[in-house]
């Protein structure tokens, strides 16, 4: 995996690479994953996860796990992997929506 180049376009506009992820517990299970800018300090939130979406995160590779067998049967695997992609997307976009939608005080 490369490093990213970002521009901190909330911030102070200036490029930096995203090489490390970091991640804080906020409440309530949920954890916040994120990206700081090295300039002027300015959070981006890359994800939340809860206990459920982390559950399916470890579903998700233990199927991805399956593309290494032979002898597994791959498209069974690949509906299955779609069909948790697709639950970790809806659940990290409402988990999102809640807890932005409910966060007012911008800093
Ligand atoms: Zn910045």
């Amino acid at each position: 995996m490369g490093a990213t180049m970002i521009i901190c376009d909330a911030g102070c506009q200036n490029k930096f690479v995203v090489d490390r992820f970091m991640s804080a517990r906020i409440g309530g299970g949920v954890e916040k994953v994120y990206i700081v800018c090295p300039h002027c300090h300015r959070e981006y939130v890359a994800s939340y996860t809860d206990p459920e979406i982390r559950d399916l995160q470890i579903r998700i590779r233990r199927v991805q796990k399956r593309f290494a067998n032979p002898r597994a049967d791959r498209v069974k695997a690949a509906q299955r992997e779609a069909e948790i992609q697709t639950q970790i997307k809806e659940k990290m976009e409402a988990l999102r929506a809640r807890i932005e939608g409910t966060h007012d005080d911008g800093e």
